[in-house]
C-alpha cells in the first residue's frame, strides 16, 4: 500500500512536506518552512500531529521553503535519518543557522516593538537548535538505490536548480512487479551558465511536478549582453552598480559572468565586491562541488572562475560599513536580495541618492517587499526610519531565474520515454498550478490532478 499526502506547498510555493506511507511506515519529503506574509507563516506553529511516526526525512534542496522546518521538527522529537546529496548537506550547515539567527532576530524585534500577539514573541527555533539538527543529516551519493525498507528504496537525481538539488525517485514493490514514483522537487531550467542541466529521467509511472512558473514563460534575452551594457553605463560614469542577490545561486551565476565579461575584454577590470559572509560560503561550496558544475566551469583550476581580478569578499560588519562610505566606482554584491533586510539596506542608503549609482534585480521579488516596490518604480523609500529620495537609476533582469518555466517542465515530461499514469501538481499558486494543470492535460494527455492542503492520494492499494 502505497498513499502520499500533501501537507505544504499545495496550491502554494512554500512549506514544502509531502508524507509518503509504504505500508505502516512513513517517511517525509522535504521538510520546508512556510515563508512570506503572517497568514502563511503562522502554519508553521501548527501541531504536527502526522509527523509524529516519520522514520526518515528526504530532500530534494537546501531551500529554506524545502528544508528550513528541520530544526523544529528534530527540536519536537524527530531523531532519524536526513537523505540528502552532499551538496544539499553542505548547503543546510550555512542556510539552517541563519536561518535560526533570523527567528530569533524576528523574536527580539517582535518584543522590542511588542507587535506580537504572544508575550514574550518565541523563535520557532534558535540557531543552537539548527545546529544540533545538522547531525542528522546523512549525504548520499547521487543516482544509487538506497534502501529503506523491503520493498521500498529511493535514489536522488540531478535537476539542476541549485547547488546539490536532485529528484527523488522512489522503487515501491507494488505487489505485482515494482513500480516508480518520481518527485521533482524545484526543477532547473538548464538555462544556468554555472550548473548542470536536468537529468532527463526515461520513466516513472507516478510523479510529483511543482508549478512555480507553470503560467509562464520566462524572456529568454541575451543575459550576459544585458550585465554588460549596465556594468559599462554605470561604471563609466562613476557610478556604484549595486546588485541584491540570494546568497545561493544567483550571486554565483552573476559572478561567473563579470568573468566572462572581463575575459573576452567586454568589460574592464573593475572592482567587485561581495558583501554577505554567506554568499561567500555558499560561492566556496560552489567551488568545492565541481560534479555539479558544468566543465568551463571548473575547466580553469588556476583561477577560481566565480571570482574576478579585482574581487573583495568583504566579512565583518565594519569591512561593510567602511565600504558603504567608499564613493570609487564598482559593483557590490549583497543580500538580501528582496530587501527584507541585511547589509544591503545600508549600500542602498549611501547609493540610492546618487544619480551616477544603479541598482540592478536579478531575482522574482515578492509583492510587497521593498525590492517590489523600488523595481517598480517607487521614488521615495524608508531605509532604517529615514526617508531616502531615488535618484540612482533601477535596472531588472528577469531572465535569471532558477526555475523551470512551463514550456521547460512540458518539455521535460514529453522527454520521459514512459509517460507517467498520473501526475499530481504541487508547489504553486493557483494561477499557475491550474494553468499547468491544463497544459499536461490537453497537450500531453496525461491525467493531472491538483493537490489541496492536507490532500491524500492512494497510489497502490
Ligand atoms: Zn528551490
Amino acid at each position: 500500500m502505497l498513499k502520499i499526502k500533501f501537507l505544504g506547498a499545495a496550491m502554494q510555493v512554500t512549506g514544502s512536506r509531502t508524507l509518503v506511507q509504504y505500508n505502516k511506515s512513513q517517511y517525509l519529503v522535504d521538510c520546508g518552512l512556510f515563508q512570506g506574509p503572517r497568514m502563511i507563516r503562522e502554519q508553521n506553529w501548527q501541531p504536527h500531529g502526522d509527523l509524529k511516526n516519520v522514520k526518515a526525512l528526504i530532500l530534494t534542496h537546501a531551500h529554506i521553503d524545502h528544508s528550513g522546518y528541520i530544526p523544529k521538527f528534530v527540536k519536537d522529537g524527530f531523531g532519524g535519518p536526513i537523505y540528502c546529496s552532499e551538496g544539499t548537506a553542505d548547503l543546510c550547515h550555512i542556510l539552517l543557522p541563519d536561518s535560526g539567527y533570523l527567528q530569533e532576530e524576528d523574536a527580539h524585534f517582535a518584543n522590542s516593538k511588542r507587535i506580537s500577539r504572544h508575550v514574550p514573541a518565541l523563535p520557532l527555533y534558535t540557531e543552537h537548535d539548527a545546529i544540533e539538527s545538522l547531525q542528522y543529516l546523512k549525504p548520499q551519493p547521487m543516482d544509487t538505490w538506497i534502501e529503506l525498507e523491503r520493498g521500498l528504496s529511493f535514489r536522488l537525481i540531478r535537476s539542476g536548480h541549485i547547488l546539490g538539488s536532485s529528484f527523488i525517485q522512489f522503487s515501491y514493490d507494488s505487489g505485482h512487479g515494482s513500480r516508480l514514483l518520481t518527485f521533482s522537487g524545484d526543477i532547473g531550467n538548464g538555462r544556468s551558465l554555472i550548473l548542470k542541466e536536468p537529468i532527463q529521467i526515461s520513466e516513472t509511472d507516478e510523479l510529483v511536478m511543482e508549478s512555480t512558473y507553470g503560467d509562464r514563460v520566462q524572456p529568454k534575452g541575451n543575459v550576459m549582453g544585458q550585465l554588460r551594457d549596465i556594468i559599462n553605463k554605470v561604471l563609466k560614469r562613476g557610478g556604484t552598480l549595486v546588485i541584491p542577490a540570494f546568497a545561493v545561486g544567483r550571486t554565483q551565476e552573476i559572478l561567473y559572468m563579470i568573468h566572462q565579461l572581463e575575459k573576452t575584454g567586454e568589460i574592464s577590470k573593475y572592482d567587485v565586491y561581495l558583501d554577505s559572509p554567506m554568499a561567500l560560503d555558499a560561492t566556496e561550496l560552489y567551488m568545492k562541488h565541481g560534479d555539479d558544475l558544468k566543465s568551463e566551469v571548473i575547466a580553469d583550476h588556476t583561477v577560481s572562475t566565480l571570482t574576478c581580478a579585482r574581487f573583495t569578499p568583504v566579512r565583518t560588519a565594519d569591512e561593510s560599513m567602511l565600504l558603504c562610505m567608499n564613493t570609487d566606482p564598482k559593483i557590490v554584491i549583497s543580500a538580501a536580495g528582496m530587501l527584507t533586510g541585511g547589509r544591503i539596506m545600508h549600500h542602498l542608503k549611501s547609493k540610492l541618492p546618487d544619480p551616477k549609482s544603479g541598482v540592478l534585480f536579478v531575482g522574482y521579488q515578492v509583492e510587497g517587499t521593498k525590492g517590489f516596490l523600488l523595481k517598480n518604480g517607487l521614488t521615495d523609500i524608508r531605509i532604517h526610519h529615514q526617508n531616502v529620495t531615488v535618484e540612482a537609476e533601477i535596472f531588472s533582469s528577469d531572465s535569471l531565474s532558477a526555475h523551470a518555466d512551463s514550456n521547460d517542465i512540458i518539455r521535460w515530461i514529453n522527454g520521459l520515454n514512459k509517460k507517467p499514469s498520473k501526475i499530481f501538481l504541487n508547489h504553486g499558486e493557483k494561477s499557475a498550478i491550474e494553468a499547468l494543470q491544463y497544459r499536461i492535460k490537453y497537450e500531453l494527455k496525461i491525467d493531472t490532478v491538483i493537490a489541496n492542503p492536507d490532500e491524500e492520494f492512494v497510489i497502490d492499494k
